[in-house]
């Protein structure tokens, strides 16, 4: 098997992209579904601490989607400066905002200027958090996450396929058995796993051709 790109790493949505060839022929990637990512943005802001009357103490809130009744737009807040307190100046609390995903989709494009004002609006909801953030960053992943759909059994069959039809093919990653990065991490592991187990076996066979082996 031979990918034409050098790395041989790539997302699921770009391995469609990539040209594959199987005993010198172009491995046709044609049954490979369409794979729809979600977008997310991520708002930092940082607030007086004084400022923050109701200091929530833990990792952070998730906002569930019925709290949009109560005009809630985040999907949730990590509290940055309490999980890690040499973040931010100690007179700070940094939070680290989420907006958009499926439930939001749209929102996720919004203008830094429009974000702040949604994120300061529910910090304010949650934490009390009050007047403007003293500082704020933001970032745009246009692919954050891929969605685990309708379509997930034919995605995971594609990678059965491609697997067992390319040796020394492997696929990881969060298309497969979970998003988080303990998961990755987890799936990047076993890959790793199968592909020395795979470069053992080829060596060794190898080595039976040659002879060196007895
Ligand atoms: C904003 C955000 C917040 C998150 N927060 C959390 C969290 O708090 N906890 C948690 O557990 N998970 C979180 N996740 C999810 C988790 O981080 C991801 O699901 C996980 O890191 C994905 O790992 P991966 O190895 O599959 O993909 P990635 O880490 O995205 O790796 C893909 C690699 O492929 C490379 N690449 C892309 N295109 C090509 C190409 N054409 N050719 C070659 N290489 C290419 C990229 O450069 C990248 O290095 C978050 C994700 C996002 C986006």
């Amino acid at each position: 098997m031979h990918a034409s790109n050098s790395r041989g790493q790539a997302p699921l949505c770009n391995v469609k992209e990539m040209k594959i060839t199987k005993s010198r022929n172009l491995y046709p990637l044609d049954f490979l579904p369409e794979v729809s990512y979600m977008p997310v943005s991520v708002i930092i802001t940082t607030f007086k601490k004084e400022n923050v009357k109701r200091p929530l103490e833990g990792f952070g809130v998730l906002v569930p989607s019925k709290e949009q009744e109560n005009g809630l737009k985040t999907l949730g807040t990590l509290f940055s400066s309490m999980m890690f307190p040499d973040r931010a100046p100690s007179d700070l609390c940094l939070y680290t905002t989420f907006v958009g995903g499926s439930r939001n989709k749209e929102l996720a494009k919004a203008s830094t200027d429009d974000l702040k004002q949604i994120v300061t609006s529910d910090l304010r909801q949650l934490l009390q958090a009050e007047g403007e953030p003293t500082f704020v960053n933001h970032f745009y992943w246009s692919k954050a996450f891929p969605l685990y759909g309708r379509n997930y059994g034919s995605v995971l069959e594609a990678i059965e396929k491609m697997e067992k039809n390319l040796p020394g093919f492997f696929y990881a990653g969060n298309h497969k058995d979970g998003l988080s990065v303990g998961k990755t991490i987890a799936s990047g592991c076993k890959a790793a796993d199968l592909v020395i187990s795979y470069l053992e076996s080829s060596s060794q066979e190898k080595m039976l051709k040659e002879g060196s082996l007895p």
